[in-house]
């Protein structure tokens, strides 16, 4: 069952401190249909910062993507942003914010941000956000990592962890 899956963020006895030190947001790259998924977004930033926790996502400055990384950002914290060349003029508008790592594909993005996260949260999203979550979800149920994947309690994934032990 759940391929990795487990619940994510828990602070340690005392303070909000977390013991994952990157976490890797997936989410869309649209601001999505409902006004609860930016609110997610933008709280998802927030914890972070509060649990002094950095973010990797996918380097994008359009939707859920955006509203994310500037929260984590504004917050003080450090933001990876990976994301292929040639995807800037269609997902970076303006000056991306914090680091950004430009990759050479699709692929090569996928396999940095398993690396450089040490957990990962999925936040609604379409296609894109869709394959990334099945990807970390597939890799960890083959044991390529042994990272903890989770989905937001509200999110339209929340039926696959149930699939995931059928
Ligand atoms: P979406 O959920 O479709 O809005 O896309 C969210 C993010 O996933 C965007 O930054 C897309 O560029 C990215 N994305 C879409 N397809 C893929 C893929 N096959 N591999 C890696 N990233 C992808």
């Amino acid at each position: 069952a759940g391929a990795g899956a487990a619940g994510g963020v828990a602070p340690e006895s005392g303070d909000r401190r977390s013991r994952f030190r990157r976490i890797c947001v997936y989410c869309g790259s649209a601001k999505g249909r409902k006004a609860s998924y930016q609110d997610a977004a933008v709280e998802l930033g927030k914890e972070l910062v509060e649990r002094g926790i950095d973010l990797v996502y996918g380097g994008g400055s359009i939707g859920l993507m955006g509203l994310v990384s500037h929260a984590v950002h504004d917050g003080g914290r450090h933001v990876i942003g990976v994301i292929p060349k040639s995807l800037m003029p269609r997902e970076v508008t303006g000056e991306p914010v914090g680091e950004v790592r430009a990759v050479s594909g699709m692929h090569e993005r996928k396999a940095e941000m398993v690396r450089s996260a040490d957990a990962f949260i999925a936040l609604p999203g379409g296609y894109g956000t869709l394959d990334e979550l099945l990807e970390v979800l597939t890799w960890a149920q083959l044991g390529i990592h042994k990272k903890p994947v989770t989905t937001n309690s509200d999110s339209l994934y929340s039926s696959l962890s149930s699939l995931a032990s059928q």
